[in-house]
This record gives C-alpha cells, sequence and structure tokens, in this order.
C-alpha cells in the first residue's frame, strides 16, 4: 500500500497542502480507499495518505504516524475528534474532513440525531466501523447517511441517504436560545447549516430595529434575531425552506413573517418604494461553485451587498456572508468594499467572523476556511 509522487507533488506535500492531483502521482501499489504510505522520487517516506483511484485528487493526508496500525489510527482520529468537541452544544459537527485528518469524513450532531457524510473513497469504505463506534461509544439512537451530494460522483461512488440506526429521522436540537427541528434526510447538507450557529448568536447582540433576513432557508438567523426582540422578515425562494422556518417559528413561539420571493428582485424593488431596514443579513448560498465561475460570482455577491446597503438606514447593521471555498476572504472583502464604494456608503467593519470552532480549517490549506461573515455599520 503504497504511492510514489512526482517532485513538484513533493514539494506541494511538504509545503502542508493535504491535497495530490492525480498529475502527481508516479506509480501506485494500492486498491481505492487504502491509507496509503506515500513517497519523494528520492525515495524518502513523506507520510500517510487516503488513496483515491478516481477523483482528480488522489491522495488526501492523514496526521496517522508512520509506525501506527493504520486503521487503528483512522479510529483514533476520530475519537481525537469527538472528544475535541465535548464542550460543545448539542448541534455541532464532530468530524470536520480534512481539518481532523479525516478526509472526505463529515459527521454531524443533531441532539440526538447523527448525520454522516463521506465522499471519499477511503471514508466510505470505513462508513460501517464509523456506525458502530458512533453507536458503541456515544449511544447514538438515531444514524443517517447522506451520502446524496454530487461530490460523491467524482469518486465514482453510488449516491444515497438512508435512515441506517433507528426509525426516525426528525429531530429537535437546541440552539442558543433556539430549539430547531430538523429532518435529517430531507434537509439541506446533512440535515441543516451548523457552521453559521455561532454566528447566528452573535447577529442576535448586533442587530438591532426592523430586519430583514435574506436567503433565510429554515430560518436560522431570523429565529435567533426574533428572540433577541428585534423584528425580522425572511425571505427565501424556496417553499419547503420558508414551511420550516414557520414551523419552527411557532415550536419557539415567535412571530417571523415570510416572503417568498428572489433576494435580487426583493431588494431592487423595496429600494424602488423608498422601503429602508436597521439590519439586513446576506447568507446566500455559494455563488462561486467554481474557480472558472468566478466573475459571474462576484458580480451576484456585490449585486445584493450593493442593494442592502443602499436599503440600511444611516447606522444600519449588515451582516453578509459568503460560503464559496473559491472566492478568497480577502477578494470577498474587495467585493463587500466595491459594493459600499457604488452605493456611496462607509462600511465599518465591526466584527470579521468564520465557521463556528467545531468546523476547524487547516492554515495550508485555505480554502477549507470557506465561510466569511462580517459585520458592518453602514455609515
Ligand atoms: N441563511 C440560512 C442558509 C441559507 S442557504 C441559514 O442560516 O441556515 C441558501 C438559501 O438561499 C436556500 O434556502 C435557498 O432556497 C435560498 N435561495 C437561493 N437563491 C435564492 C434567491 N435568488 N432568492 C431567494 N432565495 C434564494
Amino acid at each position: 500500500m503504497t504511492v510514489r509522487i512526482s517532485r513538484h507533488g513533493a514539494r506541494r506535500w511538504r509545503r502542508g497542502h493535504p491535497w495530490i492531483f492525480r498529475g502527481d502521482v508516479d506509480s501506485v501499489d494500492a486498491e481505492p480507499g487504502d491509507l496509503v504510505e506515500v513517497f519523494a522520487p528520492d525515495g524518502r517516506s513523506l507520510g500517510i495518505a487516503a488513496y483515491s483511484d478516481r477523483s482528480n485528487i488522489a491522495l488526501r493526508a492523514t496526521p496517522i504516524p508512520l509506525d501506527a496500525h493504520r486503521e487503528a489510527g483512522w479510529q483514533s482520529l476520530i475519537a481525537t475528534a469527538v472528544r475535541r468537541r465535548h464542550y460543545r452544544p448539542e448541534a455541532c459537527r464532530l468530524v470536520n474532513s480534512d481539518a481532523d485528518g479525516l478526509p472526505g469524513l463529515v459527521i454531524d450532531r443533531y441532539g440526538p440525531g447523527i448525520s454522516i457524510q463521506t465522499t471519499t473513497q477511503a471514508a466510505d469504505r470505513r462508513v460501517d466501523t464509523t456506525v458502530n463506534w458512533l453507536r458503541r461509544v456515544l449511544r447514538s439512537e438515531i444514524i443517517v447517511l447522506r451520502n446524496d451530494g454530487r461530490v460523491r460522483d467524482f469518486e465514482a461512488l453510488p449516491r444515497e441517504k438512508r435512515l441506517v440506526v433507528g426509525d426516525t429521522a426528525q429531530v429537535n436540537a437546541r440552539v442558543g436560545q433556539i430549539v430547531m427541528a430538523y429532518d435529517l434526510l430531507e434537509g439541506q447538507k446533512t440535515g441543516g447549516f451548523l457552521d453559521q450557529n455561532d454566528n447566528r448568536m452573535a447577529a442576535a447582540l448586533f442587530a438591532r430595529g426592523d430586519a430583514l433576513d435574506c436567503f433565510s432557508y429554515d430560518g436560522g438567523f431570523s429565529l435567533h434575531l426574533a428572540k433577541a426582540g428585534v423584528q425580522v422578515t425572511a425571505v427565501d425562494s424556496s417553499i419547503p425552506a420558508l414551511a420550516r422556518l414557520e414551523a419552527n417559528a411557532r415550536v419557539n413561539r415567535l412571530r417571523i413573517p415570510s416572503i417568498c420571493a428572489n433576494v435580487f428582485d426583493l431588494l431592487r424593488e423595496n429600494d424602488r418604494q423608498g422601503r429602508r431596514f436597521d439590519t439586513i443579513v446576506l447568507d446566500p448560498p455559494a455563488f462561486v461553485r467554481a474557480r472558472k465561475a468566478g466573475d459571474a460570482g462576484r458580480r451576484a455577491y456585490k449585486e445584493i451587498n450593493l442593494r442592502a446597503m443602499k436599503l440600511l438606514c444611516p447606522g444600519g447593521r449588515l451582516i453578509t456572508c459568503s460560503c464559496s471555498a473559491h472566492l478568497t476572504r480577502p477578494d470577498f472583502e474587495q467585493v463587500v468594499a466595491e459594493a459600499a464604494a457604488d452605493a456611496r456608503r462607509w462600511a465599518r467593519v465591526i466584527e470579521r467572523r468564520s465557521a463556528a470552532p467545531d468546523h476547524p480549517s487547516l492554515l495550508t490549506a485555505p480554502e477549507t476556511d470557506y465561510l466569511k461573515v462580517l459585520f458592518i455599520e453602514v455609515v
């Protein structure tokens, strides 16, 4: 179980990037999903990586020690990752793929439910062991496999979602002052968006007055704002998303009016009518989906930020997010800066935030720091 890589690949590995592309693989003696020892052209051992025979990313490094039993090493990384989150609340990410040394493995806890996603051959091959470990150690009684994302296609893994343990995928979990209902089979991603949890709580302290939550989905931001006494209206183009939001509002005894609309049109229309807000949240889907699609994505971010800034009262608060891994933090800030200049407003940054601490990133792989959030006072 060894793979030899090119000089270029070895240089990249030594700089600390955990991904080695297929073009840098010189020879392979391994099966798909093996945890292999990686060698430089001069014969020196570099470390252990998860091998894929399909994905363009052929190797993804893991910190399993060279002298450790590899399967035991993988298991112990899961245990360490879960232990590291012992202080986290009931809705949190327990394993965050590469950043936890477990390429392609995501484990999210939603109260009594666990949702697993495997996006590499290595993580997929070990899914039964992972499920057994979760049952034995965490005593999980509801476990769902959310392997329906399109990234599985790159690994030639079939798409599927299924309840593997338990008899319901409907769970509730507390997030700050709010109780959220999740459907682990039907909700987005693994059931919801846990990465914004801490930002939602911080946003509730920052927001005030009359607020608009754009791209609200099931109400993550709206619910926290409403609980803090902010008058918030939610906007999303998806009827099922707004139905979830309404159900969440009822459970928390909050009143959150919602509008089913395209945010781009709604912002323009509100501006035409001279409507003003004290707070606007912009948490759109990833507009930059690939490096190549950068310009169109940038324009979309600029457009909503420009429109939102125009709609804010003097001293208004903008909470603006980008979850595009292909848009760097400086690039995102540049786009928001251009929006402020075009809107002829001052944009005073009060806080720069990222994904919650249960979603660590790797310093040597900047794209793992995908979530950028700015709290801005617009003057
Ligand atoms: N803010 C949410 C997550 C947003 S996910 C949270 O805190 O959990 C992105 C959402 O944007 C989805 O619910 C999707 O339905 C919605 N959406 C995508 N494009 C849209 C558009 N042009 N107008 C309105 N909603 C849109």
